[in-house]
C-alpha cells in the first residue's frame, strides 16, 4: 500500500525574521524570555529599521529572494505609532521590488483589534502569528497573561475576519497545567484551522519570574520525555486540519541555553516528537496491513528523521517487522508497504 506523510506540504518561500525584542509588550510576561531567546534585552527600532533597510538593499543586489518577512519578539499591533506603519511602508517599498513576497508579525491576543488589522492588512500585513499560549482561562490565570480563553478565540477570528491569515503559539506545561490541557488547547487551535502553528514547550528561563516561582517550588515544568509525546500527539491533530507545524520547542540559541533552568529543553526535541508522529503512522498501516511487512520504502527526504535522535525508535520499529532488508529510502513521494 502506498501512503503520503500527514503533514501539508511545507512553504516554499523563505522567512527573514527580524527580531523585536519585547518592543509593544505591555508587561513581561511571567516566562518570557525574549532577551535570552535573541541576544538582546530590548529594541532600538530606529536602528532595526536603519539595519534592515541596508540588509534588504543588499540582498536585493545580489538578487536574492523571494522572502516572507516576519516581525518577531515583541507585540507587532501594540508598537507605538508610527512604528508598524513605518516597518510595513519598507516590507511594501521591497515588495514591489520583488525582493518581499508576503509580511506577517507575532502579538497577544488582546492587542488585536478588527479595525486596527483592516489598516495593517491594507498596509501590506498578510499574516498574524497569536501567542495565545493556551485556552484555558484557568492556565492563563495562572501565567498572568491577562486574558481569558474567551478573549484568545475571539482575537483568532478578528484576524481571519480581518482577511489576513492566522498562525497560533501555544505554549504548554505553563503554571496551571494539568492533564488532558495540551490536548484540549491542541483541539481548539486546530479546530480554528490555522495556516501554521508554533508548540513551544514552557522552559524555566533563568531572570524571569518564572524561575523565581520554581527556586520557591511552586512550579514544576515538563519532562522532555512527556515533551516528546505530547507534541507527538498533537502533530497529527493539527495535520488532519491542514495546519502546519512550524516550529517544535525553542530554536537552538546559545544565549538561550546557557540560561535554561529547568524544562524540556534538548536539541531534537521537535526531530524526536515528528519521529514519534510518524511511527504511528507506519504502525496504524502496519496493522492495516494485517502481517508483519516486507519492505518499507520512505521518502529520502524522511530519513534524517525517521528513526527519531540516536535512531531511539529503531528498537519499536524492529517490533514492527521494519528492520534491516526490509527498510529502504527512495526518491519518491508517498512512503510504500508490502
Ligand atoms: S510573551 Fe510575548 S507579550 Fe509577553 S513579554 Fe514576551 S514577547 Fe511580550
Amino acid at each position: 500500500m502506498r501512503f503520503a506523510h500527514p503533514e501539508p506540504v511545507p512553504a516554499s518561500v523563505r522567512v527573514w525574521p527580524v527580531f523585536l525584542p519585547f518592543a509593544g509588550c505591555p508587561y513581561r510576561c511571567l516566562f518570557c524570555a525574549q532577551d535570552k531567546q535573541t541576544g538582546r534585552d530590548h529594541a532600538d527600532l530606529a536602528a532595526i529599521l536603519d539595519g534592515l533597510k541596508a540588509d534588504l538593499h543588499s540582498a536585493l543586489e545580489r538578487g536574492h529572494g523571494p522572502y516572507e518577512l516576519a516581525f518577531y519578539g515583541g507585540t507587532f499591533t501594540a508598537l507605538p505609532a508610527p512604528w508598524p506603519e513605518t516597518f510595513l511602508a519598507l516590507a511594501a517599498r521591497f515588495r514591489e521590488l520583488g525582493l518581499i513576497s508576503r509580511v506577517r508579525c507575532s502579538t497577544r491576543p488582546d492587542c488585536v483589534a478588527p479595525d486596527g488589522l483592516s489598516r495593517l492588512a491594507s498596509l501590506g500585513l498578510d499574516m498574524v502569528e497569536l501567542g495565545i499560549q493556551s485556552f484555558d482561562d484557568e492556565a492563563l490565570r495562572a501565567s498572568g497573561r491577562g486574558y481569558s480563553g474567551k478573549v484568545a478565540r475571539a482575537a483568532c477570528r478578528i484576524v481571519n475576519e480581518s482577511g489576513l491569515a492566522l498562525g497560533i503559539q501555544l505554549l504548554p506545561g505553563l503554571p496551571g497545567d494539568r492533564p488532558g490541557l495540551f490536548r484540549a488547547d491542541v483541539r481548539a487551535a486546530a479546530d480554528l484551522r490555522p495556516e501554521t502553528a508554533r508548540l513551544y514547550p514552557c522552559l524555566v528561563v533563568r531572570g524571569t519570574p518564572l524561575a523565581d516561582l520554581w527556586e520557591r517550588g511552586g512550579y514544576v515544568p515538563w519532562t522532555t520525555d512527556r515533551a516528546v509525546r505530547e507534541l507527538a500527539e498533537a502533530l497529527p491533530v493539527l495535520w488532519a486540519e491542514g495546519v502546519r507545524v512550524i516550529r517544535l520547542g525553542l530554536a537552538p540559541e546559545p544565549t538561550l541555553d546557557e540560561n535554561v533552568l529547568a524544562g524540556p529543553r534538548h536539541p531534537a526535541l521537535g526531530q524526536s516528537a515528528r519521529a514519534l508522529a510518524l511511527f504511528e503512522v507506519v504502525k496504524d498501516k502496519v496493522r492495516e496491513l494485517g502481517r508483519r511487512p516486507s519492505l518499507l520504502e520512505v521518502p529520502r527526504r524522511y530519513s534524517g528523521e525517521f528513526f527519531g535522535h540516536a535512531r531511539e525508535l529503531a528498537p519499536a520499529y524492529f517490533e514492527l517487522g521494519v528492520a534491516g532488508d526490509s527498510i529502504r529510502f527512495a526518491e519518491s513521494e508517498l512512503f510504500f508497504l508490502e
